[in-house]
């Protein structure tokens, strides 16, 4: 975001600039004489140390955190320099004599390197932590090539000059010593950043021209040749460069991580040093010295250190190649898939169903498309969480693949959809109903079982249709599976033309459903519930069936037509008295206490009319308390806990008892059956349905049953077809039992007869 990047105001540039310059012209050309440049030079590091550790003092108070303790080293450092500056002056130009050495002036001077430092290091801007070895091989080229030169120039010369005392000699050898680490410093901390750091720059610039004037003025003292000049611009320069240091602004969070293909503007900085480090053994060989034995080493040193880094860049930059490719390959990837479940994605199903589509108008490949959508996943996600529709959704791709074959193309379309592309010529409704019955069995997800079902709409090309694109197809597949929605959950339907899409045919539906129900057309099948104790009927459940049009609707088809049209109430309010008519009916004359059981809606437990409507049937049949049993799905507890325990207890208190139908295939969890108080329990077909041949069912019926007994519920198990199944649950305890092996659901003119049948053998 270079708009961001904040200039250095020009008036402070030009202000450093000019002070430059003069200080140029009077320490390099010698301009004034040569008392006035000796006064100029004192004066001048004084005032330019000053004016840099004013303006970093104020850029300390405009900031905070690592920032401002970063500008307090650094002013602190400076100031401490603009004092060792005002002793040297007084000694220089107020007494006019030499000032000594060691004195308090030095005390001051080097109370720079040690808040320069402070303030490098704390500098927010320092480089980020990566290529951590090559950054370490870079310090130390750095290090031997910097040592290399201060040997053969400052410390080497500070050493051989010697001093008065071991005192003497130690402050003079921290001169060197302490620019040495300075400059290493500098070039580690540039090395290591990217990007626009203004601040940081100029800051480390100021630092390495201080350092390096400061290492020529101890060279040259002891060689006994320091006539000021440039190296008295150097340290103005530096402070003059400090002190612009704050005015920059360093844009880190801005900048990206170096973008491959760019080189790194300080990655050749290392290499300054050393190129330094040659000319000067360079000059010092031609002017006749021979290199001894320690600078020999620190060449040969600094070779090897050159070599391995160079290794190290090579290596590091084949990494990062094998891992771009590795990136690219999964960029290209996620293009193409569906991020949840790995699944082919939409423009990936569209472009393979375009070149199938191709194929099949120049030589007639097959082609055809099933859609699905999940049966109410939306409960599922709102009711047990969005990980835990996830984890579904994930579940349901892998059977999806493994229903299929491969070589067919699956995917994800978006939420609940999936598509799948067959291009063998197989039979798609084969096909469909293969994934229909590999979705039936619950899904066992981490924190529960859910049972989920798929609506399927089927479309095949075939060769007299007009040339179609992949939008119009998928379409018609999206058609038919609506079409296969309306007609119940977990059901498939075949494209045919004049299949419409429109909510009409719905409304038609719930139109006639409702004159149906007015006309009294509806009938009631009563599927008897067996008692295993003395073998007949312990009661039966009212089931509606619909006749239209020359057709048996199914109940799944026109209850949930009913729900979605608002009958339903209608309905329930027709069957309630139709089955508390005929049971009472039954019951006339009879000791026992014949129960019917009447399938209640979502939308009717949570609506306290609903309780007036049903103790109003009861009364008028004059049903028994127990007689009247409702059945309600655990989906119905879900939305309005509160209000449902409310109906239910106000129905108990009402003498009608109720049962939760399907138990262990909806959401409820164990606290809902706690917070509901509950008469029955029915354990949903599918944990029946295998039983007698799968160990694990029985260990899970059997924890149901343990479950029922402990909540004091009475259990029926659903959907009882073999008599192996029968066999088992009575070993197990179960007391009640219904199924088509018992008795499918009859006719009403049948249960008379039925409910004094012995269908099973009784237990006692
Ligand atoms: P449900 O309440 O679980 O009813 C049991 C369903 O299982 C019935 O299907 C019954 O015929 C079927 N069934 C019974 N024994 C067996 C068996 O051994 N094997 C198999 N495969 N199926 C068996 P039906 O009559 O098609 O009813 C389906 C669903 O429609 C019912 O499930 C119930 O939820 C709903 N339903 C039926 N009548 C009404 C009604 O009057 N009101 C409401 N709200 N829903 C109703
Ligand atoms: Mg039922
Ligand atoms: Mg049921």
């Amino acid at each position: 975001m270079a708009t961001n990047r904040r200039r250095i105001p020009p008036a402070a540039a030009a202000a450093a600039t000019a002070a430059f310059a003069v200080s140029a012209a009077v320490l390099v050309l010698g301009l004034g004489g040569r008392s006035f440049v000796q006064s100029y030079t004192d004066l001048a590091q004084l005032t330019a140390a000053a004016v840099a550790s004013a303006c970093c003092a104020l850029a300390a108070l405009r900031t905070d955190g690592r920032a401002r303790r970063s500008w307090v080293a650094v002013a602190v450092g400076c100031a401490g320099w603009a004092v060792g500056e005002g002793i040297w002056s007084w000694f220089e130009l107020v007494r006019g004599v030499d000032t000594p050495f060691p004195s308090a002036a030095d005390l001051g001077f080097l109370l720079f390197p040690v808040g320069a430092a402070a303030a490098l290091l704390l500098h927010p801007a320092r480089g980020s932590e990566h290529a951590q070895g090559r950054r370490i091989l870079d310090a130390l080229v750095a290090t031997s090539a910097i040592a290399l030169v201060s040997w053969e120039t400052a410390l080497g010369a500070v050493l051989a000059a010697g001093a008065d005392d071991r005192f003497a000699l130690t402050v003079a050898l921290a001169y060197p010593l302490s620019d040495l680490l300075l400059l290493l410093l500098v070039v580690l901390i540039l090395s290591g950043a990217s990007g626009s750091r203004t601040q940081l720059g100029l800051l480390a610039a100021g630092v390495a021209s201080l350092s390096v004037s400061d290492s020529g003025f101890a060279y040259l003292t002891s060689v006994g040749s320091y006539d000021g000049g440039a190296i008295d611009l150097g340290w103005v320069a530096g402070f003059l460069l400090i002190a612009l240091a704050p005015f920059g602004r360093d844009v880190t969070a801005a900048v990206p991580r170096l973008a491959p293909g760019r080189t790194d503007r300080w990655i050749f900085l290392p290499y300054v040093p050393v190129g330094l480090a040659g000319i000067v053994t360079l000059a010092r060989l031609l002017a006749g010295n021979a290199p001894s034995s320690l600078q020999l080493g620190l060449i040969g040193v600094v070779v090897l250190l050159v070599l391995v880094r160079q290794y190290l860049t090579l290596h590091e930059n084949a990494t990062l190649t094998g891992e771009l490719a590795v990136r690219e390959s999964q960029l290209r990837h996620q293009a193409f898939h569906d991020a949840l479940t790995g699944l082919a994605n939409r423009s990936l199903f569209q472009d393979r169903l375009g070149h199938a589509l191709d194929l099949h108008g120049r030589d007639l490949r097959p082609v055809a498309v099933l859609f699905l959508d999940l049966d109410d996943f939306k409960l599922t996600n709102d009711t047990l969480g969005h990980g835990a529709g996830d984890e579904l959704l994930v579940r349901v791709s892998e059977r999806l693949l493994a229903a299929v074959r491969t070589g067919d193309t699956v995917a994800r379309l978006g939420g609940d959809e999936f598509a799948v592309l067959l291009e063998d010529g197989g039979d798609p409704v084969t096909v469909a109903a293969a994934i229909e019955t590999a979705l039936r069995a619950p899904f066992t997800l981490k924190t529960s079982t859910v049972k989920m079902g798929a609506s399927i709409g089927v479309v095949a090309v075939e060769a007299t249709d007009a040339p179609t694109t992949p939008d119009e197809l998928l379409a018609r597949a999206d058609t038919a599976m609506y079409a296969a929605k309306r007609s119940g959950k977990g059901q498939l339907r075949v494209f045919a033309k004049g299949m419409s899409l429109s909510e009409l045919s719905d409304q038609r539906m719930g139109v006639s459903l409702a004159a149906s129900v007015a006309a009294d057309e509806l009938k009631l099948a009563y599927q008897p519930i067996v008692s295993l104790d003395h073998g007949r009927p312990e009661g039966v459940e009212a089931l509606a069936r619909w006749h239209h049009m020359g057709r048996d609707v199914p109940p799944a088809e026109f209850i949930a037509v009913a729900e979605r049209t608002g009958v339903i109430g209608e309905l329930t309010t027709w069957v309630l008295g139709e089955a508390c008519r005929q049971v009472a009916g039954w019951s006339r004359g009879s000791t026992r206490l014949l129960q019917v059981s009447v399938n209640v809606s979502p939308a009717q437990i949570t609506d306290p009319a609903f309780v007036g409507v049903v103790l109003d049937q009861v009364k008028r049949h004059g049903l028994r308390r127990g007689q009247l049993v409702l059945e309600i799905t655990e989906s119905s507890l879900l939305t309005e806990v509160t209000v449902a325990r409310e109906v239910v207890s106000a129905l108990r208190a009402g003498g009608v008892r109720i049962a939760l139908d399907d138990f262990g295939v909806g959401y409820s969890s164990l606290s809902q059956l706690h917070a509901i108080e509950l008469d029955i329990l029915k354990i949903d077909r599918s944990f029946i349905d295998q039983i007698d041949e799968d160990s694990r069912q029985v260990r899970l019926l059997r924890s149901l049953l343990r479950l029922g007994a402990d909540l004091g519920l009475q259990v029926v198990a659903e959907g009882v077809e073999r008599p192996a199944q029968l066999d088992l649950l009575r070993e197990l305890g179960c007391q009640l039992v219904q199924g088509d092996l018992l008795a499918t659901p009859l006719d009403a003119s049948e249960i008379p007869a039925a409910i004094d049948r012995q269908l099973v053998p009784a237990s006692r």
